[in-house]
């Protein structure tokens, strides 16, 4: 089977119907099956670099980098190698080794609000043990959220989430107890006043506030001038702790994450992605007040049988120590150069576009409307977006499927990756 250009995916689609026999879906994480851009999922055979090669032979610029982590490039030399030195030596052995602390220290030394640190196997499981940890410290329940943030799908974050549960336009999920839910309060990101109103009425409830300093599962949504500095205030005001959800923004956006570039400093914050490097992880760390009241130093609960895993520490700490204050750089100049290609482009075509960008978080929307929180984002034509992403597949770059996800600009995309994916959008945008 061809597509219209010309595109072969006779083997995935074989792929896809044989996974739908024997996986939920045909997929482990659901916005992966492209259900709601309607096309058959791409599957991969292998990246390298800028680059992803699919099973039935084409390749594609791509810029969701596994959904984030891959920011110095799929099959980095230096990392695959760390990984192979390490696997010879043995891939788990449920007692610590010293990469475990070396991997911590680096984390401490980058983010200052951050004096201990510990590891886990990926996002989901850092919001959950944050959450855990400001309740068992404040002695309170309720946590106050954002409307198209996603932190995960730990039963007290499902609610009003971003992410795939956006992409599929599913209201809060089944299974998550009503007792549980009704203590999650969600208010439009962005919005301070709504804040103010909440702790106003349940102040001394409220345990924590968790934020994505960068919302990055709506689209991606820079922060108002004074809406961080609102959340540490307001917070510190009422005895709640401020939880920075950073595993999409920890070290991809800023040599110290997103709250080195906005100068904030959270009580808690919680790391994955990047620092994993493509392997499974995730970290929350904080003040040490706090972080020591984790067991063993202290009585709240949290442990995994392959938290700080060899491999994975070996590809985290690698991706970390190959980031450099320069490479934050290199990666503006980038996705600047995409940005305003894109803009020029769209601008050309009378496509009605409105291109948010922080560091290499770049998102197009389909809309003309300021973007600024979920309903804003929920603005964007969401027919548009699917033709749009059809286009850019059959034209060789891979980008996220859904409007609610920006694209990943990595350290190795070239000048010549940017100038063909500017032009591969501009084409998109003329057939639209
Ligand atoms: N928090 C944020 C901000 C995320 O973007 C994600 C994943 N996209 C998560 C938490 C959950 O991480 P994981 O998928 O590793 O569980």
């Amino acid at each position: 089977s061809h597509s219209s250009t010309g595109r072969s995916d006779i083997r995935s689609r074989e792929a896809f119907a044989r996974a739908k026999q024997v996986i939920p879906g045909g997929v482990n994480s659901p916005v992966r099956a492209f259900k709601s851009v309607g096309l058959n999922p791409v599957y991969m055979e292998r990246g390298q670099g800028s680059r992803v090669f699919d099973i039935d032979g084409n390749s594609y610029i791509d810029y969701v980098a596994s959904w984030g982590p891959l920011i110095m490039g799929h099959a980095h030399p230096e990392v695959v190698e760390a990984i192979k030195r390490t696997a010879e030596k043995g891939t788990s052995f449920g007692a610590p080794t010293e990469l475990e602390t070396l991997m911590a220290e680096l984390v401490c030394e980058r983010v200052p609000s951050v004096d201990v640190v510990r590891m886990v196997n990926s996002g989901t499981e850092a919001t959950m043990s944050a959450l855990r940890l400001a309740r068992g410290f404040t002695k309170r329940s309720k946590i106050v959220k954002f409307e198209g943030s996603y932190h995960g799908h730990a039963d007290s974050l499902l609610i009003k989430a971003g992410s795939g549960v956006a992409t599929l336009g599913l209201p809060d999920s089944p299974g998550v107890p009503e007792s549980i839910a009704s203590q999650t309060i969600t208010v439009p990101y962005n919005d301070i006043e709504s804040i103010k109103l909440v702790f106003e009425k349940y102040g001394e409830e409220i345990a924590c506030v968790i934020v994505e300093p960068i919302a990055g599962n709506m689209g991606v949504v820079p922060p108002l001038p004074g809406f961080l500095q609102g959340l540490r205030d307001i917070t510190e005001q009422y005895g709640s702790l401020l939880i920075f959800d950073e595993v999409m923004t920890g070290f991809r956006v800023h040599y110290s994450s997103a709250q080195g570039l906005y100068g904030i400093k959270p009580d808690i914050t919680c790391f994955g992605k990047v620092i994993g490097g493509g392997l499974p992880v995730g970290a929350y760390g904080g003040r040490r007040d706090l972080m020591e009241l984790m067991a063993p130093s202290g009585p709240i609960y949290q442990a995994g049988t392959l938290s700080g895993n060899p491999l994975a520490m070996a590809a985290g700490y690698t991706t970390l120590k190959l980031l450099t204050p320069e490479t934050y750089e290199l990666l503006e100049r980038q996705a600047v150069r995409l940005q305003h290609g894109f803009e020029a482009n769209a601008k050309a075509a009378g496509v009605a576009s409105t291109i948010n960008r922080v560091g290499s978080m770049v998102c197009p929307f389909f809309t003309e409307t300021h973007v600024i929180n979920y309903d804003t984002a929920k603005t964007a034509d969401l027919d548009r977006f699917k033709a749009y992403f059809a286009a850019m597949l059959e034209l060789g770059v891979s980008v996220a499927p859904s409007q609610f996800e920006g694209m990943f600009v990595s350290a190795v995309h070239t000048d010549e990756d940017i100038d063909a994916t500017i032009a591969a959008n501009a084409t998109a945008l003329s057939r639209l």
